[in-house]
């Protein structure tokens, strides 16, 4: 299969700068949003402790005293990102800890908040998939009815022993269920899976791609395990009883998963650095131009992208 020419852009994957300008016909920028919410998996209705590799400290501007609202949240973070790229649009990106995590009024008002801003043309909700009752489902159908919503799945891995080894607190077949669920009308699905996760072969990694791919889902982030300081895993890191992918492996693995994606896939994220005051490693996750570099490099060297081999078993 020869690279898609609906991308319009020059990489060798579908990012999402482009779908963007393919889909609003201008610069949109995914503003991240801290809505005061908790995470099931922290206060014991699903787990306690939280995934391993999680900074509970939540958001920077949780931390750095009273939370502000969502309205003045959008203003900070318009007036912040438009004097570094001048983006025109905004997607409001509610990201930290569950934010499916509350009453559905609670929701409601918090949603409208930020689509009230005339600047933000669509939402994006960063969720687990088993926090997802079906009258929030039914809000956020509701909204993707007359905005352009993604719904945000932390997967991680598709294996149960993987997910019962990172405690995420759901299993795998949760996690089908609530794409299921979430399909088939005209909210957007984007999948999270962490590359490098303790005890996963890359046989193991590129299962959790080829299920991703199978499914009805529009986008992807894709990431290295990072050990940061606060969390179990960093622990376990700093002890030395864990070790990190080095760069090289990251980069062929990513390549191989961008090679089983489907075109029209959405690439929301290959690299994540974590807070610099709080990262411990691996040094070379800090880099991001350099990470997305070597991937370009990579499938440029293998005259591979995304999709090459979707479908087949490569
Ligand atoms: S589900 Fe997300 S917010 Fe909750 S503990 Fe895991 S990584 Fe942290």
């Amino acid at each position: 299969m020869a690279k898609p020419s609906f991308w319009n852009n020059t990489k060798r994957y579908y990012d999402l700068k482009s779908y963007w300008r393919n889909r609003f016909g201008c610069r949109v920028h995914k503003l991240p949003l801290d809505a005061g919410f908790t995470c099931p998996n922290r206060d014991g209705s699903a787990g306690t402790g939280g995934c391993i590799y999680c900074d509970s400290r939540g958001s920077a501007l949780r931390q750095a005293g009273a939370l502000p609202g969502v309205e003045e949240q959008l203003r900070r973070g318009k007036d912040f990102y438009r004097r570094r790229g001048r983006p025109e649009k905004f997607i409001a990106y509610f990201q930290t800890f569950t934010n499916t995590y509350a009453p559905v009024g609670t929701l409601r008002t918090r949603y409208d908040e930020a689509l009230a801003d005339e600047d933000v043309v669509g939402l994006s909700i960063g969720t687990r998939p088993d926090c997802l009752p079906d009258e929030t489902l039914s809000l956020l159908e509701s909204y993707a009815e007359r905005s352009h919503v993604w719904l945000e799945f932390g997967l991680q891995s598709i294996h149960d022993r993987t997910l019962r080894a990172i405690n995420r607190g759901h299993d795998a077949a949760t996690f089908l269920d609530a794409v299921r669920r979430a399909s088939g009308g005209r909210l957007m699905i984007c999948v999270h899976v962490i590359v490098g996760l303790p005890g996963e072969s890359r046989a193991d990694i590129l299962q959790t791609a080829r299920v991703v791919a199978g499914l009805p889902v529009a986008g992807i982030k894709i990431h290295s395990l990072l050990a940061l300081a606060g969390t179990l895993l960093g622990e376990r890191y700093t002890r030395g009883e864990v070790s990190l992918m080095d760069q090289a492996g990251y980069v062929e693995t990513v390549c191989d998963i961008l090679e089983l994606m489907p075109p029209e896939m959405v690439i929301q994220r290959l690299t994540a650095e974590g807070y610099r005051e709080i990262f411990l490693a691996p040094a070379w996750a800090q880099h991001k131009l350099a990470v997305l570099g070597a991937i370009e490099r990579e499938l440029e060297r293998r005259d591979s992208w995304q999709g090459k081999h979707y479908g087949g078993t490569a």
